[in-house]
């Protein structure tokens, strides 16, 4: 039995609460994925779910078709664009492969960011409030998201206030 680890990431979804007898908003704090043989060719997929009204808890499995390797790759490949400070990506599909296209931005993100942080200590002078302006980071929610990047950063800090933002007293 092939257990893949699970993941964090936020899922919030109207379910069906057994205690509460009607549907409520639900969180959704654990995903597994479950092999339940070497030669099956789908996974079994565990959802852990809490109810944000009375906090009970509760698990969902259904079957998911196994990903082929393509899929999974894909699937990688376009996190690039998440995880990464990169303009834009693309990809183009052929019938046996895939080509991925990353467009960089014209500015030097490491740098930006350092600048977007003296900006916030206060000592920045006009050639690089200008840089800044130039890279497109105009405005303190620019900055903002800037300092927030890269995405996996910001993916962490989302699971928290979802898990901390509730009532759901744990
Ligand atoms: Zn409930």
């Amino acid at each position: 039995m092939a257990i893949a680890p699970g993941r964090t990431i936020t899922i919030r979804d109207q379910r069906e609460c057994v205690k509460c007898h009607a549907l409520s908003w639900q969180i959704c704090y654990g995903i597994r994925y479950e092999k339940p043989d070497p030669t099956a060719d789908h996974y079994l997929k565990h959802m852990f779910w809490a109810c944000e009204r009375c906090g009970e808890s509760s698990e969902e499995a259904k079957e998911v078709p196994e990903p082929t390797e393509r899929v999974m790759l894909i699937k990688r490949l376009l996190k690039v664009g998440e995880d990464y400070d990169v303009k834009t990506v693309s990809m183009q599909s052929n019938g046996k492969g895939v080509i991925l296209t990353v467009e960089f931005p014209d500015y030097d993100p490491a740098r930006v960011r350092r600048l977007a942080y003296k900006m916030e200590d206060g000592f920045i002078n006009v050639t690089e409030l200008m840089e800044l302006h130039q890279a497109g980071f105009h405005n303190q929610e620019d900055r903002e998201k800037l300092l927030l990047r890269p995405m996996r950063y910001r993916r962490r800090e989302n699971v928290r206030r979802a898990v901390f933002g509730t009532n759901i007293g744990w």
